[in-house]
C-alpha cells in the first residue's frame, strides 16, 4: 500500500495550552487512515505537551522544528537532539526555508544537523526548495541539488531514515502552490539523485510544501510522485487540519 505522510508545522503558533487544546479537538475528530502518518512539529516549547497528546497512538508523531548539531553547551535559545528527543520527538525540520532565509542557516550548518539527528536516532525532514527568481532563471534543480548534496556520503542505511520536503520558497505562505505537475517533476529529480547517490529511492518519502491548502490536498497527494505534504497555515486550525489529513489518497 502507498503510505503518505501529512506534517503540520506550526512555526511560531500554538504554545502549551494552545497545543493541548488543539490536539484535544484533532484526537477526537481525526479517524486515523491505515495508509498514512500524521505527523507535528510544534514550537519546541509545546513539543512535550504534542507528544504526551499522542503517547500510544499509532500513526500520528511529534517532532522538532529546528535543532543545533551540538550535544549541549553555550548555545542560547537552542535545543539539542537528545533534549527534543527527551520532550519525545521522533524527527525534526532541517533547513526549512525559513530557517535558510530569515535566518541564514546556510547548508554547510544543515548537513550538521542532518548527521546529528542521524546520530541521535531522530528522522531528519530535509526541507529544500528555490526562491522565485531562481525559479524564474530556470535554477530550480540547480538549486534543489545543491541543497540536497548535504546528504552526499551517507550510507544507503542513513539515506533511508530521511524524509525530503520539496518547499518551493515563493509558494511558502503565499496563497501560490506549485501545481502537481511541476512538484512531480522536481520530485522525480530528487528521487533521481537520491538513487545516484546510493539511496533506496522508492523508500525515501518526497513530501511537497507550500501553500496546500483542504482544496488543493487531493490533487496533490493524487500524484504518484507526492507522498504527502508539509503544511503550515492550514494546520492551525484543528477542523481544517483534520480534513486536510483525512483526504482520500487519489
Ligand atoms: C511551511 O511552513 O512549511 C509551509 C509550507 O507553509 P504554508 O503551508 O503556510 O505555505
Amino acid at each position: 500500500m502507498r503510505r503518505l505522510l501529512f506534517a503540520a508545522n506550526w512555526k511560531m503558533h500554538l504554545g502549551p495550552s494552545q497545543a493541548r487544546e488543539f490536539m484535544g479537538a484533532f484526537l477526537t475528530s481525526y479517524q486515523g487512515l491505515p495508509d498514512r502518518e500524521v505527523w507535528f512539529f510544534p514550537p519546541a516549547v509545546s513539543l512535550a505537551a504534542v507528544a504526551q497528546a499522542i503517547r500510544g497512538r499509532s500513526g500520528l508523531a511529534a517532532g522538532a522544528q529546528n535543532v543545533h548539531w551540538e550535544p549541549k553547551g553555550a548555545f542560547t535559545g537552542e535545543t539539542s537532539v537528545a533534549m527534543a528527543k527527551d520532550a519525545g520527538a521522533t524527527a525534526a525540520l532541517v533547513g526549512h526555508s525559513e530557517r535558510r532565509h530569515v535566518f541564514g542557516e546556510t547548508d554547510q550548518e544543515t548537513g550538521c544537523k542532518v548527521r546529528a539527528l542521524l546520530d541521535g536516532g531522530l528522522a531528519p525532514v530535509l526541507c529544500v526548495g528555490e526562491k522565485l527568481e531562481e525559479r524564474e532563471a530556470g535554477a530550480t534543480l540547480t538549486v534543489v541539488e545543491r541543497q540536497l548534496r548535504v546528504l552526499e556520503g551517507l550510507d544507503p542505511a542513513a539515506l533511508q531514515r530521511i524524509v525530503i520536503a520539496y518547499e518551493p520558497v515563493w509558494a511558502i505562505g503565499t496563497g501560490r502552490n506549485a501545481t502537481p505537475q511541476d512538484a512531480a517533476q522536481v520530485h522525480r529529480a530528487i528521487r533521481a539523485w537520491l538513487t545516484a547517490h546510493g539511496a533506496p529511492a522508492p523508500s525515501v518519502p518526497v513530501l511537497y510544501g507550500g501553500s496546500v491548502s483542504v482544496d488543493n490536498v487531493g490533487s496533490l497527494v493524487a500524484e504518484p510522485e507526492i507522498d504527502g505534504v508539509l503544511v503550515g497555515g492550514a494546520s492551525l486550525d484543528p477542523a481544517r487540519w483534520t480534513r486536510l489529513a483525512s483526504v482520500p489518497a487519489n
